[in-house]
């Protein structure tokens, strides 16, 4: 919770106390013969008034003007009238008024008009115009004040109240704070010269121009040095109000331990000094459970936030009261928050809005940026993230609007943390960046050890929410590999059962293929291997034999030997016949006890020769055949033809058949154990 109303509200105050109670003292005559002494007592008083406190006195001086003008009023009193006039509308904000009367008292400046009393016309003008945006004609104004007294330096007092008031009056101007540095620091050099007496209020104000120009530490350094130049002159007023604003100066950095060390001696200080407002009381409790709360020692909150409600009800002040009850109606909705009653926190935020919305936050500045942040983090807690940046939006919108730039960084941390709950890593980032380029600036001072310390917290935020993304996507990267591995790996699975199934598969029709073209017994081709052989030896164009082979009186062979050796007999015949067969020679199994050979490119002679090689290697057998008509072994008949294949004709090959069967049959009736060639039929 941060309330630079209030270090301006403090500011004004700690600047007239200081320059009032030290100027008041001294008595600066104004050229008293000319004027009426209502007159004379006004103007006394305006020379005295400093910058910030512009605003006060305002009954007694517009009693002095309303006196009606006497036949007697002079050229010098219209002046001083005019003067009077245009002060008082410039201290109620009405500048475009205040100019008029300014520029129709020019008019009466007369010749011995006191330098320093017109210094401080062109001062106040200076003012005006900076309040009107006429930066350039101000710098004029304000060089005429100074001009006067470079000619006169007897008022070197008045000519630093009124470079101090200039000083003030940069700070608090857009983009004025380096022109407010500059004058501060030509306002030090001149105090040092001069050997000024209370060069506390040049320090104090040298600090809040730095402070302005978010040169934060120097800033403090500064009011730290007008600080001790307080204690040792035991104004325990000055001491509560410097203390006090350099302990909120501590809350905007983010250094509570040292706000809280700042705000306890103040509040130390305030119990010492009787004559201290309970409303400057209130500030310091308030702000003390802010920094409290800041670091979560929810014990002393509470503790200060009770304080904080029973000054206000000690107030006497109606008003004051009326605005410090707003405020605490903030305060308790943030405990209640933290404390996890974030719906009763709302209800008391609503009333606190209305309240605003009639005008009863007046004496804090800014109350609205400060409220839609206090919503945002309410939000925040229940868990309503968009509701949450919605509202740091509205303050961020009013923030930029208005210029607010001290409060830029607090906001930027709250957009941060809705961002990050939200898992918005974009925009959290964003919002972090904002913040720390906002502390970068501040940053631009000569304390080492706070910069560090600073630095440091903010880099560990970075990080923080680096890691986080990082993390964030390290597990998205690994569930994502997971997954694709698992696919993968699944993939795999299936193509490898897949592909082994389809090699099984394969591999069964290729022997359900060499199955269903071998002869079961025998293990050499079938009949319809044959088939199939003339099928794809087509295109052959050359001469084939073919030879039909039968084994004799088989059938007798089987009635002695029984079936069983029957089929061994089979076997071995087989496997003799393989055996004589050439590379190219195709044998198969036709049926029973035949068997057929197809000679590829051979001719009667040679297909004589292999049936005759045959016929001995089959007696080389010696399988007996104890009951065959022809031998006491099992013996072959044969019949061959030969004839040119011909592609085109595919009856070709069957009658080659039949043509070497009736060779065969020629055999069998020629006596058995013989082969016979067609062609010698
Ligand atoms: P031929 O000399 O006139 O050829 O007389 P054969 O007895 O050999 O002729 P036939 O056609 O009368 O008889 C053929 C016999 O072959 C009949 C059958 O018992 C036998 N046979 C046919 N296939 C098989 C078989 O796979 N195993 C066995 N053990 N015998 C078979
Ligand atoms: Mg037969
Ligand atoms: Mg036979």
């Amino acid at each position: 919770m941060r309330s630079p109303c209030l270090t301006a509200t403090l500011i004004s105050i700690i600047l007239i106390l200081v320059l009032s109670i030290s100027l008041l003292s001294k008595d600066i005559p104004v050229n008293s013969s000319k004027e009426s002494p209502s007159i004379k007592k006004a103007i006394e008083l305006i020379l005295n008034i400093q910058s910030a406190r512009r605003g006060e006195h305002l009954d007694f001086l517009v009693s002095v003007i309303s006196q009606p003008p006497t036949l007697q009023t002079k050229e010098s009193d219209i002046f001083y009238i005019e003067f009077l006039k245009g002060y008082i509308a410039s201290a109620n904000n009405q500048f475009e008024l205040a100019e008029k009367h300014f520029n129709y008292a020019k008019q009466y400046i007369y010749t011995d008009l006191p330098a320093h009393v017109l210094s401080r016309f062109y001062y106040e003008r200076s003012y005006i115009e900076i309040e009107q945006k006429q930066y350039e004609r101000s710098k004029l104004s304000y060089q005429n004040a100074e001009s006067l007294f470079n000619s006169n330096q007897d008022y070197s007092d008045t000519f630093i109240s009124i470079s101090l008031g200039r000083t003030y009056d940069l700070a608090h101007v857009e983009k004025g704070s380096l022109l407010s540095i500059q004058q501060a620091q030509k306002t030090l050099e001149f105090a040092q010269e001069i050997k000024y007496p209370e060069m506390e209020r040049v320090y104090f104000i040298l600090g809040l121009s730095y402070w302005n120009n978010n040169q934060t530490i120097l800033g403090i350094n500064f009011k730290l040095k007008a600080l001790n130049i307080y204690i040792e002159k035991e104004q325990y007023s000055d001491i509560v109000y410097t203390l006090t604003d350099i302990g909120i100066d501590y809350l905007f950095l983010k250094n509570y331990d040292e706000a809280i060390r700042q705000l306890t001696q103040a509040l130390e200080y305030q119990n010492k000094n009787n004559n201290t407002e309970p409303s400057e009381a209130y500030y310091i409790v308030y702000k003390l459970y802010s920094a409290y709360l800041q670091i979560n020692d929810m014990a002393n909150a509470k503790y200060y936030l009770d304080e904080a409600e029973r000054l206000l009800k000690a107030q006497s002040d109606s008003i004051v009261k009326e605005n410090f009850q707003t405020n605490q109606l903030l305060l308790e909705a943030e405990y209640l928050s933290i404390t996890g009653k974030a719906k009763e926190a709302l209800m008391l935020l609503t009333q606190a809005s209305e309240r605003h919305a009639n005008g009863l936050s007046n004496s804090f500045y800014h109350f609205d940026v400060t409220l839609y942040n206090a919503y945002g983090k309410v939000y925040n807690h229940l868990g309503l993230y968009d509701d949450s940046i919605h509202h740091h939006t509205l303050a961020k919108e009013a923030i930029q609007k208005r210029k607010l730039f001290y409060l830029e960084d607090e906001t930027y941390c709250y957009l941060y943390d809705a961002y990050l709950q939200q898992k918005d890593y974009q925009k959290a980032v964003f919002y972090l960046e904002k913040s720390h380029a906002v502390k970068a600036k501040q940053l631009n001072d000569n304390n080492q050890a706070q910069t560090q310390f600073l630095l440091h917290s903010f880099d560990n935020k970075k990080k923080e929410s680096r890691i986080l993304e990082l993390e964030k996507n390290a597990n998205k990267i690994m569930f994502f590999s997971g997954l694709l591995l698992c696919i993968l790996v699944v993939i795999a699975i299936f193509v490898r059962i897949l592909f082994s199934k389809n090699k099984k598969i394969n591999a069964l029709n290729i022997k359900l293929h060499e199955l269903s073209l071998t002869d079961g017994l025998t293990a050499v081709p079938n009949r319809r291997a044959l088939e199939l052989h003339f099928l794809e030896n087509k295109q052959d164009v050359t001469i084939r034999s073919v030879m039909m082979i039968d084994i004799d009186y088989f059938k007798n062979y089987n009635d002695t030997y029984g079936h069983k050796k029957g089929d061994e007999a089979l076997i071995a015949v087989a496997k003799a016949l393989k055996e004589s067969c050439r590379e190219n020679d195709f044998l198969a199994r036709f049926g029973g006890e035949e068997f057929i050979i197809v000679m590829k490119d051979t001719n009667k002679a040679e297909s004589i020769k292999i049936a005759e090689n045959i016929q001995a290697s089959v007696a080389s057998l010696s399988i007996p055949h104890k009951n065959s008509d022809v031998s006491s072994f099992i013996t072959l008949s044969m019949g061959i033809t030969t004839y040119s294949v011909n592609k085109e004709d595919s009856a070709n090959n069957e009658k080659a058949i039949i043509k070497a069967d009736k060779a065969l049959y020629y055999s069998k009736n020629n006596g058995r154990n013989q082969n016979t060639h067609f062609y010698d039929i």
